[in-house]
């Protein structure tokens, strides 16, 4: 893929973007530059550019604005000691925008060029990936945000016949600031996020916006996050709002939800390696909210844990619903920080990547 690069002239200073950079947060500053590249049936994907950063003009009958034909992407870029800047398996997150713009009846933008974009607009922007050596940074990064949507302007209901891909980014501070909090959950008996055949397993906006209410319902009653059950049978466990799940049993043994209607996150393949090279045995398979009541109850589900490109891992605490609740696992030794610690130290440079899951960009 070409590139053709227009180098912003209203770049941030080196001052403001230190003091970006000293308190990012998480997605409100973004980079000096952007990616684009345009797809029509005839020309296919053309056009590919970095410019500097700013708003659309989009005509208001633009397809994505009325059907959401759209999917996204998440991932990070990460500074190591040395200085150089790497992501962690981008062709996975590449592969996945494939299957979930299949799912969208999008074109396939191939996993080479999607990877090619990211590294070119980090390049560009390199200065903005924080500096990680410095004390209390240890976990800043650039997040990354690829998405493709229906750029067509046209009010018919049919893949559109203009497509764009764009790449931005945002730096993005450490997760756990005022320490680690093990996150409490709502389980919702009213809304689901995917049924059979449905677009769960893809990553598009419309998942997001069907969880909203329901993420509503669980601030309402004073939870942190909400656990969705699958629609056929409002039996098993599927996932969160935005992370996959993990349950860690007294013998070592660790189950997570099988795929099909969740969204396959990539920190959830990776740990199910990790695991398996730690001893653990790990299950990928339904399983019951039953068997999250009863476990905890038996002291026999000592952890749970979710996970996801944000937060990498976080602790599980109480479960409620309507009508009961369920505590905090116990009985546990941190199998979920030791697990993000490998994670982490991989993806910062600290620890060997025995995968060969890191790939330099800088
Ligand atoms: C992105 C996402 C995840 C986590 O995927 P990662 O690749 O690990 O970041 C989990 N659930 C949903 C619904 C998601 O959109």
């Amino acid at each position: 893929m070409e590139i053709s690069t227009t180098t912003s002239s209203a770049a941030v200073s080196d001052e403001r973007l230190a003091e970006i950079l000293a308190n990012p947060g998480f997605g409100t500053h973004f980079t000096d530059h952007m990616f684009t590249v345009e797809w029509t049936p005839d020309a296919g994907w053309h056009d590919a550019r970095i410019e500097p950063y700013g708003p659309l003009t989009l005509d208001p009958a633009t397809a994505v604005l009325h059907y959401a034909q759209e999917t996204f992407e998440g991932m990070k870029a990460y500074r190591h000691p040395d200085g150089s800047i790497w992501s962690f398996r981008p062709e996975e997150n590449a592969a996945r925008m494939v299957r979930s713009s299949h799912r969208l009846a999008l074109p396939v933008l191939d996993v080479p060029d999607f990877v090619q974009a990211v590294d070119a607009l980090v390049q560009v922007d390199q200065r903005w990936v924080p500096d990680t050596t410095a004390e209390g940074s240890g976990e800043k990064s650039l997040y990354l945000r690829p998405f493709m949507f229906a750029s067509e302007a046209f009010l018919g209901v049919r893949p559109a016949q203009h497509v764009t891909f764009m790449v931005i980014a945002s730096p993005a501070g450490s997760y756990f600031k005022g320490g680690v909090k093990p996150v409490s959950l709502w389980l919702t008996e009213e809304y689901t996020r995917a049924g059979r055949g449905g677009m769960g397993a893809a990553k598009t906006g419309g998942n997001y916006a069907s969880s909203l209410v329901a993420q509503q319902e669980a601030s309402g009653h004073g939870c942190d996050q909400v656990v969705f059950l699958d629609a056929q049978e409002g039996k098993y466990v599927e996932e969160l709002g935005g992370m996959n799940m993990y349950f860690v049993y007294a013998d070592g043994r660790m189950v997570t939800p099988e795929t099909g209607t969740i969204l396959e996150g990539i920190t959830r393949a990776s740990i199910i390696e990790l695991a398996g090279k730690m001893g653990h045995q790990v299950e990928e398979r339904k399983f019951s909210i039953d068997e999250w009541r009863e476990g905890v109850a038996s002291g026999d589900i000592i952890e749970i844990f979710a996970c996801g490109t944000a937060a990498v891992v976080t602790p599980v605490g109480e479960l409620k619903w309507d009508g009961g609740s369920v505590g905090t696992p116990e009985g546990g030794e941190g199998l979920w920080q030791k697990i993000r610690q490998q994670l982490v130290d991989v993806q910062f440079g600290r620890a060997e990547d025995t995968f060969g899951w890191m790939h330099r960009i800088v």
